[in-house]
């Protein structure tokens, strides 16, 4: 017994010292594999789902599409066999995943002034915070800054509202919920510095007639482990086997929480280590459970809710769970298409716009779903941002140079999907 506990505690030790460590890819490759035909579909599929040394930044869907892996110099060997039994068609994107790491990450000139943003870097929590507290100081007739819950760690969850008219319709964006996809949380507080300050009439319109409420930072635990100990993380923080950390936060929503689709596919996982886990229940997570109580009490607010996500040039409607058509399918594609048309005009980015499970793959408790089929928040749409492209293949390791030009195209889009909206006869009672 005793001697059980004093391994115990020596193993907690080590585990803290690790813990402290920030993890490092050094000649981790990293490449983007082509899908060419249902075996090759298989097998990645069991390499994403069994392997923990392999990481895949963007997880192998169907048969047309690619997925992104990341391969620490262990496995050379092993994936070298896998490519040529399998005849996996692959381009080598980095073959030191540590320097995409490092170029994302540029030693700043000087330490930001609390409170000072420029979105030429990715910042912490509580810059973000700071800032956002700032703006309420300025301008305390408009900007209301809220703290929602707190995180598994304990840190705040912050929403912040602009809302300059009274009766105005508005839009929810939900930023960062998945923690290594860090232009999102960028694009929300630009898009927000945008509606504060840009002259452009049109994004004028968007701030005075429309309320908005935005979470930059949904997961912070997850977000702040992924700035400080391992670049590649995506989920919440909270102890959930004894191996194992974190819930996928965007499939521990409580609409169709762990459902399968027409294919018996899940789109989740009840693996507490995947890194799609669902959790042990419906909104197991603080961080979810924040969000669903401020929609429970807000929704009726709403007529769009956007959750921020990146890679793959895409915005994205319900369902995931399902390849039955909404009510208002052809609103979504419409309204999609042209917001996807203003984005497209401002650099070229082409996103496809469709519904999840048909469009992307089966995803079940995802955010933007329980908006729209519990919260009946009548469109909701999830963007794939920034990544891999003419600029480079990145993925999500996606360098600050990007934040303002990824932030000009989402801000147009948002001009595009609200003025569709108000034709098609959303955004009344202004
Ligand atoms: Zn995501």
């Amino acid at each position: 017994m005793e001697l059980n506990l004093s391994i115990l505690i020596f193993a907690l030790v080590i585990f803290t010292a690790v813990g402290a460590e920030k993890a490092r890819f050094d000649n981790y490759h990293y490449y983007t594999i082509s899908i060419e035909n249902e075996l090759q579909l298989r097998v990645l599929r069991e390499l994403s789902e069994v392997s923990d040394s392999y990481t895949f930044a963007d997880p192998p869907t169907y048969v047309g599409s690619s997925a992104d892996v990341i391969v620490p110099p262990h496995q050379f060997a092993h994936f070298s066999e896998l490519v040529e039994k399998f005849n996996l068609q692959t381009t080598l994107n980095s073959d030191n995943f540590q320097k995409l790491v490092d170029n994302e990450s540029p030693k700043r000139q000087r330490k930001a002034d609390l409170g000072d943003m420029d979105w030429t870097s990715y910042y912490s929590t509580v810059e973000i915070h700071v800032w956002l507290d700032k703006l309420q100081q300025t301008f305390p007739q408009y900007i209301t800054v809220e703290e929602i819950g707190k995180s598994f760690e304990g840190r705040s969850l912050k929403l912040v509202k602009l809302s300059k008219k009274q009766n105005n319709r508005a839009i929810f964006i939900e930023g960062n919920i998945h923690a290594r996809e860090w232009i999102s949380g960028a694009t929300s507080t630009y898009v927000l510095n945008e509606l504060l300050f840009s002259s452009d009439p049109e994004i004028q319109d968007l701030a005075n007639n429309v309320d908005w409420y935005i979470i930059p930072i949904s997961n912070p635990d997850g977000y702040e482990f992924s700035r400080n100990s391992n670049r590649n993380w995506r989920k919440t923080r909270s102890p959930v086997s004894t191996l194992c950390n974190g819930v996928d936060p965007n499939r521990n929503f409580g609409f169709n929480w762990l459902t399968a689709d027409e294919s018996g596919n899940l789109g989740a996982s009840r693996l507490p280590c995947s890194d799609t886990f669902a959790g042990s229940r419906p909104f197991s997570e603080p961080e979810t459970q924040a969000i669903e109580n401020f929609l429970s009490q807000n929704y009726a607010k709403f007529d769009i809710y956007l959750s921020f996500h990146s890679f793959a040039h895409m915005m994205l409607f319900p369902f995931g769970h399902t390849s039955v058509r909404i009510p208002n399918f052809n609103d979504h594609l419409n309204i999609g298409q042209a917001a996807a048309d203003r984005l497209f005009a401002v650099d070229g980015v082409r996103y496809t716009v469709g519904p999840t499970r048909e469009t992307l793959y089966a995803a079940s408790g995802v955010s933007s779903d329980h908006a729209y089929g519990h919260h009946r928040i009548p469109l909701s749409y999830t963007y794939e941002m920034r990544g891999n492209g003419d600029y480079g293949n990145h993925g999500f390791v996606l360098p600050p140079e990007f934040i303002i030009p990824n932030g000009k195209e989402v801000l147009a889009s948002l001009v595009g999907m609200v003025q569709k909206s108000r034709q098609l006869g959303y955004f009344k009672n202004q």
